[in-house]
């Protein structure tokens, strides 16, 4: 069988996020509208703080406003809160995102909630995610809407196919199981507890592995000529001892058998980001009254 077709995650996010730029440049022409996301770090984890810096450096490309908001390790609860309620209340603040994790002494549901779902970029408000589990409109989760995105420009019609979820996160499995059951695809969703887990991975025509463990999804786990959707990110070291990036899926080993295959680095990632410019545009016309453009890949 010939290689599995890489699924380039970067070309596909760089569409969307020109896509994007030219949709803010007819908003702010034709509607005086200029899309506004608000990002919240709390502390110094290095990780977040690179994730932040990309993020404010994507908004900022695709012509929309960008504010940072950078707390010390030991804001409180109460000082996040109130920070939040300004920017619920700031008019010129479309989107708001609180970057996770959070330090320990901070409960996490409270923030979250605290955010107006109409400016929940993130897609965790439980108003957003009762919005996604009841079919209405909302704002959804960016990972598991790159993840869709992804799979559909390697599958074409995602309808009547059977997907396979490993993992039932809040931020990925559980709401990328709603997507694909809008997408009419046939869902299981696996976790750490389900029997014979290999078994289940080969029936599926897309296959997504959310699980955070280095390369546990192995070739014969796989269909043959099955999409494969790689949304782990796992730092190991290699033979030679450098830290290198892999994701859940056994690369190497999987393209062999696979149709189609996201890399890690390169895949889901860069996916996660625009999807984020992509609800901020939403949440701005919804709060204008303006129609949505069509921001579909
Ligand atoms: P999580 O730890 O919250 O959830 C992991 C899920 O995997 C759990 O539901 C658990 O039941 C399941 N699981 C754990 N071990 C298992 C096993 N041995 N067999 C089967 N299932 C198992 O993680 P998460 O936040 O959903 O993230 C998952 C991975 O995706 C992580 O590597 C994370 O870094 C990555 N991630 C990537 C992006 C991106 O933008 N690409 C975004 C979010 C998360």
């Amino acid at each position: 069988m010939a290689e599995a077709r890489i699924i380039d995650g970067k070309a596909v996010a760089l569409q969307l996020r020109k896509k994007i730029a030219a949709a803010v440049a007819d908003l702010k022409r034709d509607h005086g509208l200029t899309p506004g996301l608000a990002v919240v770090l709390v502390g110094d984890d290095p990780a977040s703080a690179v994730y932040v810096r990309t993020k404010t450096k994507r908004v900022e490309a695709a012509g929309m406003a960008s504010s940072d908001h950078r707390l010390p390790a030991s804001t409180s609860q109460d000082e996040l809160l109130a920070l939040i309620a300004s920017l619920n209340a700031n008019p010129d603040v479309h989107g708001i995102l609180v970057q996770l994790p959070l330090p320990g002494h901070i409960d996490e549901r409270p923030i979250l909630e605290a955010i107006d779902p109409a400016k929940d970029v993130d897609g965790f408000h439980p108003v957003n995610a009762g919005r996604l589990m009841t079919g209405a409109d909302g704002l959804f989760p960016c990972t598991p809407v790159g993840c869709v995105m992804l799979a559909k420009s390697a599958m074409g019609e995602l309808s009547g196919a059977h997907a396979v979820i490993i993992g039932r996160s809040n931020i990925v499995g559980k709401p990328l199981a709603q997507l694909l059951l809008r997408e009419n695809c046939t869902v299981t969703q696996c976790h750490s507890r389900t029997r014979d887990l290999p078994s289940i991975a080969r029936q599926a025509d897309l296959l997504v592995a959310a699980i955070g463990r280095p390369e546990i999804v192995k070739a014969d786990w796989i269909k043959p000529g099955a999409c494969v959707i790689d949304v782990g990110i796992n730092r190991v070291e290699d033979s030679e001892g450098n830290s290198v990036l892999v994701g859940d899926v056994d690369f190497a080993a999987a393209r062999e058998i696979a149709g189609s295959i996201t890399p890690v680095p390169g895949g889901v990632g860069p996916m996660t980001i625009a999807c984020v410019l992509r609800n901020t545009v939403q949440a701005a016309c919804a709060m204008a009254g303006v129609d949505a453009p069509d921001l579909s890949i």
